[in-house]
């Protein structure tokens, strides 16, 4: 049998649970608090997230690995990358960080050991640069992220 090799950063894997470098998993982390930005709620936890469909991870397309970022006075696009995963947050996760707060999400997702790129795309969307998590990881460094109080400012109000 021959196999054709033409690995390149394109053929990335995603890793699996046994060999990932996750420093934790998302079920480690059932006890964490993601406080809340409204007054009087309880805080949320990961499962609530999760099973609310509010936190997803899947392998980023391949088309989403590199982005092409368009400046005006720059001769042609940057690209930017590579991207592993694609991270999605739904409604429920609004709760949990503010758009004025000291530290942004995605600085606070960057903030975690293994993520090493993050592109807010869209509200509810992002791209992350992470070749050795798992997607269970990854859960896990978003949790982290949410659980972090400077991504809600309404600490100080
Ligand atoms: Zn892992």
């Amino acid at each position: 049998m021959v196999f054709i090799d033409r690995r390149e950063s394109e053929d990335w894997m995603p890793p699996q649970r046994s060999d990932c470098s996750c420093p934790e998993h998302d079920d480690e982390l059932t006890g964490l608090a993601l406080p809340v930005t409204e007054r009087g709620m309880e805080p949320l936890t990961v499962r609530d997230l999760v099973e609310a469909s509010a936190l997803g991870v899947t392998p980023a397309q391949s088309r989403d690995r590199w982005l092409e970022i368009y400046d005006e006075t720059d001769s042609g696009p940057d690209l930017i990358g590579p991207f592993h995963w694609g991270l999605r947050l739904g409604d429920e996760a609004r709760l949990c960080y503010d758009d004025d707060a000291a530290r942004s999400l995605d600085q606070a997702l960057l903030d975690r050991p293994g993520v090493e790129r993050v592109e807010w795309m869209e509200r509810e969307e992002f791209l992350v640069g992470a070749p050795g998590l798992c997607a269970s990881g990854l859960l896990a460094a978003m949790a982290r992220a949410l659980a972090d109080p400077r991504v809600r400012a309404a600490a100080g109000r």
